[in-house]
Formats: C-alpha cells, sequence, structure tokens
C-alpha cells in the first residue's frame, strides 16, 4: 500500500492530472470500462445479493454514466480560473481563484450500492484532478472484485487503483497522509475515519446514514404517497442509505394508508417469490433485522427465509419510539408506523433525535411542506416523493451533524476534491505608501478616509 501511495503522490507531482484533457480521457475510458464489463458486474452484484440487472443498471450504472457525462461538459469552465473585483486597498491588482486539485485521495464505499458508492466519487476526484486509491466495501465482495479487476487491468496504479479489503486494510490506509478522505459508510466508522484523518489534518467527506423520517400528512394524495414509499423502501429490500426508515402518518388516515400500503406491495410484486427481490447482503443483517420485527406489531408480511437471506417487506403499526425497531437504522425491507395527531409533536419528536440524511413530506398543503422544510435540518430530501432526488445531479448530495458533512455529485463533487486558491496578483508600477512604517497621523486620516 505504502509504493502505492508513494507512486500515486510522485504521479502527481509531475502535474499530469492538471491537464483538463488527461482528466477527461480518464473520464471516457471510465465510462468505455464501465459500458463494456456491464454483465461482469451484473454477475458480481447478483451474487452478491441477488440484485437484479434491472435495479443494477437504473441504481448504479446509469447515474455514474450520466455523472461522467455532466463532467465531461462541465470540467472545462470548473477548472478554470475565476476572476473577482479587486478591493479598494489593493488596486491596481487582479484578482482569481484557481480551482486546483488536493492531490492524492482516498475513496472508502460502502457495500450497498457497490458500484455507483465506489465510482460517483471517483468520478468526481477525476474531474478535479487527484489521483486515486479507491477501497471498495468487502462486503459486497464479489463486486469488490470485479472492481479491482476491471480498474486495476485499465488504469495505471500511480494514478487509479483499488485496493480490496475490510477493517484490517483500511485501518493500514488510513495512517497515510492522503490529501483528502471520502467515505461513505456507517456514522459509527465514520467517526473513527474522522479521528484518523484528525491526526494528519486531512480534510474529509463522511456520507454516513441514519434514520430517514416520513411525513404523511392527512391531505396527502395517498395513492400517490403510497406508490412512491413503497418503491423507495423496498427497492434493493430497503438497503438504501436515503430510504424512508419510518413512516409519520396523521391517525385520521392511518387505517386507510396501511391498506394502500398491503395493496400496492402486493401490485407492485415485493416478494419473496419474486426472483428480483433483492436478499439481505448478509447473515448477520438477517439476524439483525429479524431480532427488529416485533411480530405483536406486523400489520403485513413478517417473514423471514433466513437461508435464503430474505425478508418480505414487513409494515409495523402501532408502532412508538420505544420499540427496538426504532432504536437503530433499519437498513431492510422493515417499514415501522406512528401516528401523530398534530404535526407540531413529529417536528419537536424529529428535532430532538440526530439530523437525519433524508426527509419526505407527503401533503398538498404549503403550511404543512414549508414547516417541515423550515423547521427541520437534514442531508436533502423530497416533497411528496422519496429517493429521487439523489438523481438530480443538480442537487448536491450528503448529509448534516450525524448524517455526515460535506456533498457530491456533478459540481458539487468537483468542488469536494478541490481547493480554491485565492491569488492577489499586483503589478508592480505604482505603491502606494500609507501602510508602510513610519506611521503618521496624515496616513492615519487617509487610510480612514480611503478604507472606512
Ligand atoms: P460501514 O461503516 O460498516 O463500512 C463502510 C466502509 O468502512 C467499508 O469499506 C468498510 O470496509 C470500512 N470499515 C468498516 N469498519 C471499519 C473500521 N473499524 N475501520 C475502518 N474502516 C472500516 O458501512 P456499511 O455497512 O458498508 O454501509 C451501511 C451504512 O452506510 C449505513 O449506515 C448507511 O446509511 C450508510 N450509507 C450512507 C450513504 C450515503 O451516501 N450517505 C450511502 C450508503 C450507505
Amino acid at each position: 500500500m505504502e509504493t502505492i501511495f508513494k507512486r500515486q503522490q510522485d504521479f502527481f507531482n509531475t502535474n499530469q492530472t492538471k491537464n483538463i484533457e488527461f482528466r477527461k480521457k480518464q473520464l471516457k475510458k471510465l465510462k468505455t470500462v464501465l459500458l463494456n464489463n456491464n454483465s461482469l458486474l451484473n454477475e458480481a452484484t447478483f451474487k452478491d445479493f441477488k440484485k437484479s440487472a434491472f435495479e443494477n443498471y437504473t441504481t448504479e450504472i446509469s447515474l455514474l454514466i450520466h455523472e461522467i457525462d455532466l463532467a465531461l461538459s462541465g470540467l472545462s469552465s470548473w477548472s478554470k480560473r475565476k476572476k473577482v473585483a479587486t478591493n479598494f486597498a489593493n488596486f491596481p491588482a487582479k484578482s482569481y481563484i484557481i480551482p486546483e486539485p488536493l492531490g492524492t485521495v482516498l475513496v472508502i464505499g460502502a457495500w450497498n450500492y457497490p458500484i455507483q458508492l465506489s465510482i460517483a466519487p471517483v468520478i468526481a476526484a477525476i474531474a478535479a484532478g487527484n489521483t486515486i486509491v479507491l477501497k471498495p466495501s468487502e462486503i459486497a465482495s464479489h463486486v469488490s472484485k470485479a472492481l479491482a479487476k476491471l480498474i486495476n487491468f485499465n488504469f495505471e496504479e500511480n494514478y487509479f487503483h483499488v485496493v480490496e479489503g475490510g477493517i484490517a486494510e483500511t485501518t493500514e490506509l488510513l495512517h497515510f497522509k492522503f490529501d483528502k478522505i471520502f467515505f461513505t459508510g456507517s456514522s459509527t466508522v465514520g467517526k473513527i475515519v474522522y479521528q484518523a484523518a484528525a491526526k494528519n489534518l486531512i480534510p474529509v467527506t463522511l456520507e454516513l446514514g441514519g434514520k430517514s423520517p416520513t411525513i404523511v400528512a392527512k391531505d396527502a394524495n395517498l395513492k400517490m404517497a403510497v406508490k412512491r414509499i413503497v418503491w423507495a423502501k423496498f427497492l434493493n429490500a430497503g438497503q438504501t442509505c436515503i430510504a424512508p426508515d419510518y413512516i409519520f402518518v396523521d391517525e385520521s388516515i392511518e387505517k386507510h394508508f396501511l391498506e394502500l400500503l398491503k395493496l400496492e406491495i402486493v401490485k407492485a410484486n415485493y416478494s419473496i417469490q419474486n426472483d428480483n427481490y433483492v436478499q439481505i447482503i448478509n447473515d448477520k443483517n438477517v439476524q439483525r433485522l429479524t431480532r427488529l420485527i416485533n411480530t405483536d406489531k406486523v400489520f403485513f408480511g413478517g417473514q423471514v427465509h433466513e437461508k435464503e437471506r430474505l425478508i418480505e417487506p414487513t409494515v409495523m403499526h402501532n408502532c412508538t419510539f420505544n420499540d427496538l425497531v426504532m432504536q437503530e437504522e433499519i437498513f431492510g425491507p422493515i417499514l415501522p408506523v406512528i401516528k401523530y395527531t398534530n404535526i407540531n409533536e413529529v417536528i419537536v419528536k424529529i428535532k430532538s433525535l440526530p439530523k437525519p440524511l433524508s426527509c419526505y413530506v407527503f401533503t398538498e398543503s404549503n403550511s404543512v411542506k414549508n414547516t417541515v422544510l423550515n423547521e427541520i435540518s437534514f442531508g436533502g430530501g423530497a416533497v411528496n416523493d422519496a429517493i429521487m432526488h439523489i438523481s438530480n445531479s443538480n442537487l448536491p448530495f450528503g448529509g448534516v451533524g450525524n448524517s455526515g458533512m460535506g456533498s457530491y455529485h456533478s459540481k458539487y463533487g468537483f468542488d469536494t476534491f478541490s481547493h480554491y486558491k485565492s491569488i492577489l496578483d499586483k503589478p508592480t508600477w505604482l505603491e502606494f505608501n500609507f501602510k508602510y512604517s513610519p506611521y503618521t497621523n496624515l496616513k492615519k486620516k487617509l487610510i480612514k478616509l480611503l478604507l472606512g
């Protein structure tokens, strides 16, 4: 690892990555590698958790291709020097900002969208002109292997390299003085990464998780709300960082909402019998999720096929914050529903919890919408939809507080992997002497007159 790290630093110092054409060439190569090896990647995600080729394209590859295309078209303008006005005290001079790459960066991925969460930050890092070490999650082991094979075959080790491994290897990588660490994963491991980075004053972006609430108000378009919630929750068998973790529903519509949920789950065919229904990633998570299901509160579903690592879409009702399922991020196909009588109690409760990565509100009323948007702090979200905000690259994607720091996608990703260097560029043909010693009252008066 040390050799790779040093080679990457040396290569960065040749300045080749500062060339915009070089960066574009690498992005185009990455796009070709992803498209030409679609079937290898499909096979890997299928082996890891039975993810279908359809979902693999819609939730992983297509988003990456879109990010690459945006970077290719935006890069020339993003990387340009930006002229800014010069203040009076510095007259005559020019002032400008130079976007520059940070250097050699480390990207650590999570397993739930194992291709997208590893490669999307890499696209931003390439666009910004860095050299990259990528450590995908070892939990999605087939994808990790496939990425290592594809990347390490197609890219020079001194520019972009995949290091495979788990805790031991990541811990070793965290000893090196990278110029940036971009981490996607749990808040618990996020703290470990942050502490390791602090030892070397390494800037970090932390894309973390948490419990993302969804509020269904009494004036919501219930049919549409249910359709969108069911898709967002049971896609990838609930193993989505921005999936609705739990529902707050107005008590006056709770019964109707629950019935519609049941109908929609059946209609969408999210079931153990459906070959496109995604597996739980490993036995440990099957056991963890099984413990969270309180059979007394199951309204729909609840079946667990331990051997096949499949958990039926499960809706739990009459839930409270004392339930086990409300004590941790669920990250699986279990949807607890909590009744409320007044939107203000919902706001107060959510505000008392760690800031979520996402929050969704389903309502036709501007007042409910604006109350939620004004009062609750969260990474990002949607009104009358869930998850889909991630697909709009004009929106920065990231958490706040416990759900993370920093953001990426498109230009925001470029910014995340860039330093904005501020330059005052002054000619030598003119100099005012007010600021120089010896100090006099006249100089002071002039400074006051000119600068205030
Ligand atoms: P994780 O924190 O267990 O692992 C993430 C990465 O950290 C992996 O590459 C892993 O090898 C490494 N790692 C694990 N333990 C480590 C340790 N002790 N020291 C150093 N490195 C270590 O997370 P996960 O299980 O892969 O992903 C699930 C979590 O990630 C959920 O909380 C989810 O919400 C969150 N997540 C967030 C986003 C986002 O974009 N904000 C996206 C996906 C997942």
